[in-house]
């Protein structure tokens, strides 16, 4: 249902949380984050609002430069922690969340069971970090295996995708909204403008088709196959 992203100095936890607070409106069941400091992915997620996600972080240090969060609006599996995102491929490797229903997932979560493939959810989206780690160890580098995960998903989905190890998130999207914040030094995926408005009001909307790469010097914007596209920021008109 809502999705936020973030790279760049600093720890990303606090815009990620202001950003699923901003996107409370939508509204949702599940709310979780996963940041990363280099030596593997920290998620919390769990069922309810916001403020119980950040009661259970309470003191824990979830510190990391580049971090996704989730408000999930359940289509595949009831409201529990569990089935709440970010979700993995059952490491601290990959870390996905996803808005929209992947209508192949039963498909392609047999063709990943019969790989050796554990899968801990009810949901459709938890198939996309076992794809991304299947290509993984097919020898693909981060950014292939992204771009191979996403081209086998038939529906509608916006992902953003963390990998461990890496100050980089990768995004697609097709029939579902997404969105590029841009300021300096600091840069945001969304799927509603809200989610970051307080930081940056330079909006770049995707197109269906579109995959983003976004690390601490910039976006780079491309189709499927890697093909640059041209996306041009907008400014939003804000009264803060
Ligand atoms: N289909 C996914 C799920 O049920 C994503 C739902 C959403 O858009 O929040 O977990």
């Amino acid at each position: 249902c809502g999705i936020i992203g973030r790279v760049g100095d600093g720890n990303a936890l606090e815009p990620l949380l202001t950003g699923l607070e901003n996107l409370e409106y939508r509204g949702y069941d599940s709310a979780g984050v996963a940041v990363q400091n280099g030596s593997g992915i920290d998620i919390q997620k769990r069922s309810g609002k916001v403020d119980e996600l950040k009661k259970s972080i309470g003191d824990t240090p979830l510190d990391g430069e580049v971090g996704i969060g989730h408000t999930r609006w359940s289509t595949h599996g009831p409201p529990t922690d569990a089935n709440a995102h970010p979700h993995t491929d059952g490491t601290e490797d990959v870390a996905v969340v996803h808005n929209g229903i992947i209508e192949n997932y039963v498909e392609l979560k047999s063709r990943l069971a019969d790989h050796g493939h554990e899968f801990t959810s009810d949901t459709d989206t938890e198939v996309i970090p076992h794809l991304i780690q299947h290509y993984l160890d097919d020898g693909m580098d981060n950014e292939s295996a992204f771009r191979r995960a996403i081209d086998e998903l038939e529906g509608s989905y916006a992902v953003t995708a963390m990998l461990s190890g890496e100050h980089v998130l990768y995004a697609a999207r097709q029939g579902s909204p997404l969105v590029v914040g841009m300021e300096d030094d600091e840069y945001f995926l969304a799927s509603d403008v809200p989610a970051f408005l307080e930081y940056t009001d330079s909006v770049v909307y995707l197109e269906d088709g579109d995959v983003v790469i976004v690390d601490n010097d910039g976006v780079e914007f491309t189709d499927l196959e890697g093909n640059p596209v041209v996306r041009e920021p907008e400014t939003i008109e804000w009264d803060p």
